[in-house]
């Protein structure tokens, strides 16, 4: 049966407009509600309950995905204020978290209650559904919503207040205090065409994570201190993301946030098994360095590595020079390829770009680099900080430092001691 049925055999029943129907089914299909519960609330929306089932009223504790429809009182612990797409229409919804003396949910609103941080509220009839595998509430038309004047006291923080290191895709109404370590503006090609945005990296003393400003602001600039107010996280290549979108607030802050100086160091294996890190410190022996390493072609186009000054996507071009290294580091537990850009490898091959050309003039064989690299790396310890992607062709590093590990074997040992104790 196809929405289309469903909403004419609803109409007919209640005796309303097919067409509102539709448009009640279609907005709740557009976020996975099962049909049967869409019809459920459409039903209440027009004050026929269905066989009369009434709402439970429950504390967050006892909601279940297998509840349709549920009263709760709770505490407002965050509202994030974010617009999407629905139908073609762009359309401002508002999530975040309550929670009471039991424990605390995620919820979405599809009106605008004028949810505030630390309000008491007494919820009639939320929806619930299943957002990745914990249940969540639905507060929408046939959701009425009470102020309580006493104030619930709840065992969690109220207003969103995290660390970069607690932050998870999916965290809304966020407010972090962080530095802004690297900055630079983009154009991407938006649902509303070519749109400018910021993007680069945030710090704080857990830890660094990428960020994008969706609506490009002068205080988020490198270097500055400054404190974010409503912010949500994504996933972006496996680790967390932090989005500053056009209701969010950034403000300066007049101290300086302290940053992680050194990033946590993993074991291969388990690096790989996160599915993707931001900013990792991984140590092992180079084992390998991977063809289209050394001196290499670039497309000037997309940047793409050419052959034969065929680019993949724009054919035959004025290829430009560039140095890469594509290093195989290997710890006992797992594998993952290191790349090395223009700047680290001409350190280890002891010259630039130029000097790289003039060598493989004089050799006549561009592949003189590549093995100069390979025999400085091959067979040594390097312990190396970056991001690290994972994905169906193996896991790569992008490093951001590249250095040789256990110099001195005493306090290699003595390291490792330590490490092992703690
Ligand atoms: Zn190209």
């Amino acid at each position: 049966m196809s929405l289309d049925d469903h909403a004419e055999e609803l109409a007919s029943d209640l005796g309303v407009d097919t067409q509102e129907v539709k448009r009640k089914l279609e907005k709740m299909a557009e976020y996975n509600v099962p049909m049967s519960e869409a019809k459920q609330s459409v039903r209440r929306d027009y004050g026929d309950e269905g066989g009369g089932t009434s709402v439970p009223t429950k504390n967050v504790a006892e909601i279940t995905t297998d509840d349709s429809n549920v009263g709760v009182t709770g505490r407002v612990l965050s509202v994030g204020k974010r617009s999407i797409q629905y139908s073609g229409e762009r359309s401002v919804i508002f999530e975040g978290e309550l929670a009471d003396e039991s424990d605390r949910i995620s919820y979405t609103a599809w009106e605008d209650f004028g949810l505030g941080p630390g309000e008491t509220v007494q919820i009639g009839n939320a929806g619930v559904r299943e957002w990745e595998g914990d249940p969540e509430l639905n507060l929408g038309e046939s959701t009425d919503i009470e102020r309580v004047a006493e104030s619930l006291s709840v065992p969690y923080e109220v207003g969103g207040e995290a660390s970069l290191a607690e932050l998870e895709p999916g965290d809304r109404g966020v407010a972090v205090e962080v530095s802004v370590r690297e900055c630079e503006q983009k154009t991407i090609d938006g649902r509303d065409g070519e749109t400018e945005i910021l993007s680069g990296v945030l710090a704080d003393e857990t830890t660094r994570l990428p960020f994008t400003d969706w609506q490009p602001r002068p205080q988020v600039e490198e270097g500055t201190p400054v404190r974010i107010e409503n912010a949500y996280i994504r996933e972006f290549r496996g680790a967390p993301s932090v989005n500053i979108s056009e209701f969010s607030t950034v403000t300066p802050l007049e101290e300086p946030v302290a940053v992680a100086e050194s990033a946590p160091r993993y074991e291969v294996r388990e690096a790989v098994e996160s599915g993707g890190l931001f900013d990792v410190e991984l140590a092992g022996n180079v084992v390998g360095v991977r063809d289209g390493s050394g001196l290499i072609e670039r497309c000037p186009e997309c940047g793409r590595v050419v052959q034969s000054g065929q680019c993949r996507a724009h054919g035959a071009v004025e290829a430009e020079d560039d140095l890469r290294v594509k290093a195989i580091l290997d710890d006992g537990t797992g594998t993952v390829t290191v790349v090395l850009d223009e700047e680290r490898t001409a350190e280890i091959y002891g010259g630039g770009i130029d000097a790289a050309r003039e060598h493989a003039r004089d050799a006549m064989d561009r592949e003189v680099v590549a093995d100069d690299i390979r025999e400085e790396l091959v067979g040594r310890a390097f312990r190396v900080r970056g991001a690290l992607s994972v994905d169906d062709f193996g896991a790569t590093l992008n490093a951001t430092t590249f250095e040789a590990d256990g110099a001195d074997p005493v306090e290699r040992a003595t390291q490792l001691l330590e490490e092992a104790e703690a």
